[in-house]
């Protein structure tokens, strides 16, 4: 078989060099077997290693080869949904748990650099950019609901105040997390991966899950089986989120599948101080939106466009590009070096699902579009859940998982049209 590939991103082309992680070939005994060596994964596995356990992650291709290794690299905190709706449609109870934890993956990230040494170029500061007065007024709103869960690393900057952060003329104004920033996802993860390795974990690369037997821990325990080996243990966690196909039908079935797109322009040298003299991450309010940052050696990353069902765009860059000058205009003529795509997975009530299925196998997909942070906490929780403390899990593991309307075949025409009625209130301003 031949060896997998990441994407032919920028991250790709400046990943830190890798050991061999041969695939799995035999039949081992672990604590926990983890499916999907993303964020999700990595964190779980690095959270129960750190515990104690002895853990293997079985990865179909390549550690950070999903959306964690191909994603725009912004810290951002919080949810897809605001903590308003989730006040309203789930109570006061569970949005001060949600509230509580909303910033909570941001700071496991951190950590996570400061004490393994991860070089993945962290930045701070991180912009959320509002087009219209309809937007600003919103962000206005969310600061102050943010604020009330006790997170207060925040400021709205007016037009010109925006204007010294980003140079461009598209915004009104914006919300500042100072408490947010960007990296580079791929060496991130592949610093996790080998931070967990360290403990003792293992992770077997090229190792696709063909069948997950179930047990319950009271007669028989889990295996998991790959087409050359098997892991006998007594917790599974799946983390395959928008990868996941088939393995576990009734996971995939509550999820959909949707790509985006990002380019990386040749570096641009002192141009991009001039772009974003504030360095941040930025994305706009739009409902499809727009995010973009400067790389370490000077390139502007530029993602955006979605995708329902994932079905990969033939031309990135004719999709992007567009829009890319429609905010910095100065750029015409740019040279695209890098355009990739990636899956995420989005649920439909723009919440994450994370629960059990019977009593032994775990997990977690669906960040909705946000899950840098997410995956960073979702991680803390399975392996706080698998050590027997379910509370801050059970927050999250009691929210109902919707199936989305027309199933399998419809659900990806139904969303496109919700999301082009959004698109189009967003471009008419209302
Ligand atoms: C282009 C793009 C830009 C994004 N930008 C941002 C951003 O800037 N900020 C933000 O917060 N979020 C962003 N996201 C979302 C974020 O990247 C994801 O929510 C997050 O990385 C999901 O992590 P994960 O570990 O759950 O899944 P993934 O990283 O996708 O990992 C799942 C892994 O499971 C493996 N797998 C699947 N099936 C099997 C199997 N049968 N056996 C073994 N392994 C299997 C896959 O190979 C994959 O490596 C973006 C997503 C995309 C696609």
């Amino acid at each position: 078989m031949p060896k997998p590939a990441h994407a032919p991103s920028y991250y790709a082309a400046s990943a830190h060099p890798q050991p061999a992680r041969p695939a799995l070939q035999h039949d081992i005994q672990v604590d926990v077997c983890i499916i999907g060596a993303g964020f999700t994964g990595l964190s779980a596995g690095l959270h129960l290693a750190e515990a104690g356990f002895k853990v293997a992650i079985l990865e179909s291709a390549l550690v950070g080869w999903g959306a964690s290794g191909r994603n725009g690299g912004q810290i951002v905190n919080s949810y897809s949904r605001d903590m308003d709706v989730i006040a309203r449609q789930y109570g006061a109870t569970t949005a001060q748990a949600l509230g509580e934890m909303a910033f909570e993956g941001n700071r496991i990230i951190r950590e996570r650099i400061a004490q393994y040494q991860i070089e993945c170029d962290l930045k701070n500061g991180g912009l959320f950019a509002a087009l219209t007065h309809k937007q600003m007024g919103l962000l206005a709103a969310q600061k102050a609901l943010w604020e009330r869960y006790g997170h207060t690393q925040l400021e709205i900057l007016d037009q010109s105040a925006i204007r010294l952060a980003v140079d461009t003329e598209v915004y009104i104004g914006g919300l500042l997390d100072h408490s947010a920033g960007h990296i580079h996802p791929l060496n991130l993860a592949l610093g996790e991966a080998a931070a967990f390795e360290s403990l003792g974990g293992v992770i077997y690369e090229q190792s696709p899950v063909t069948q997950i037997v179930r047990g319950t821990t009271s007669t028989t325990t889990p295996q998991v089986k790959t087409a050359t080996g098997s892991v006998n243990c007594n917790f599974v966690i799946v983390a395959c989120n928008a990868y996941i196909d088939d393995l576990v039908p009734e996971l995939a079935a509550k999820t959909m599948p949707c790509g985006s797109q990002i380019i990386a322009t040749a570096p641009l040298g002192e141009l991009a101080k001039q772009l974003i003299p504030s360095d941040y991450c930025i994305e706009d309010c739009n409902f499809l939106l727009d995010y973009y940052r400067i790389s370490t050696d000077q390139r502007l990353l530029y993602g955006g466009g979605v995708s329902y069902g994932a079905k990969d765009p033939a031309h990135i860059e004719s999709v992007l590009l567009p829009n890319l000058l429609k905010t910095f205009p100065q750029l015409a003529g740019v040279n695209i070096d890098f355009a990739w795509t990636g899956n995420f997975s989005l649920t439909l009530s723009r919440l994450p699902q994370m629960g059990r299925l019977g009593e032994t196998i775990y997990y977690s997909q669906g960040c909705s579009g946000h899950g840098v942070t997410f995956t960073h906490l979702a991680g803390r929780l399975l392996a706080e859940a698998i050590r027997g403390q379910t509370q801050r899990f059970d927050a999250f593991a009691q929210l109902p998982h919707l199936p989305f309307p027309g199933g399998r075949h419809f659900r990806v025409p139904l969303t496109a049209l919700g999301a082009w009625y959004y698109s189009l209130r967003d471009k008419l301003g209302f």
